[in-house]
């Protein structure tokens, strides 16, 4: 795989969003970003300044996005690749009409669906820079979304699992497109 450039990158966020039928609140108003992140801190999703200043967050085909694309100093380029598979995840799993509110009331089912979109980060990460992240590290973030211990746990297993299937082609269908793209952009 080539190096990431900022132009592949913006085009990658791009070619995802048409495929996905999704969209990238790239540069929302200050008050629309607060009142959401306002509206998650509410409901004990996630802390209204982490969702402010650290986390990408999908609401249903929305996705808000806390860098700016393609600038590698507001966040690495590797990183706002996996940030976008990761969300197109969330964006799957709201497509199904009892994701939302399971999602808000179980803090289980919330450290699961992370889970389930974290487990693209491994797979990009791997197959773009043969990196493994840790299962550990990237479960322990669940806490600012208000998991408890044993969802956290929870998560890392699947985590741990995931991670030792790491083989020739990624698990994931939205990971597998995102490396067809990826490979078409270079
Ligand atoms: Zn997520």
């Amino acid at each position: 795989m080539a190096k990431l450039t900022s132009k592949m990158v913006k085009e990658f966020w791009k070619r995802m969003c048409g495929h996905y039928g999704t969209e990238v609140v790239d540069k929302p108003s200050a008050k629309e970003m607060k009142a959401i992140g306002g509206f998650l801190d509410a409901v004990g999703v996630l802390d209204k300044e982490a969702f402010l200043r650290t986390y990408a967050t999908t609401l249903w085909n929305r996705i808000y996005v806390p860098f700016e694309l393609g600038n590698a100093k507001s966040m690495p380029l590797l990183g706002q690749v996996a940030v976008c598979v990761h969300e197109h995840v969330h964006a799957g799993q709201f497509q199904d009409p009892t994701f939302p509110l399971l999602y808000i009331t179980s803090t289980r089912e919330r450290a699961l669906a992370e889970a389930r979109a974290y487990r693209t980060n491994f797979e990009m990460y791997w197959f773009l820079a043969k990196q493994k992240l840790s299962p550990k590290a990237v479960a322990h973030t669940l806490v600012d979304y208000g998991c408890t211990p044993k969802d956290i746990t929870a998560a890392e297993n699947f985590l741990v699992k995931a991670s030792l299937l790491l083989g020739a082609a990624p698990y994931t269908s939205e990971a597998r497109k995102a490396l067809a793209l990826l490979k078409e952009l270079q």
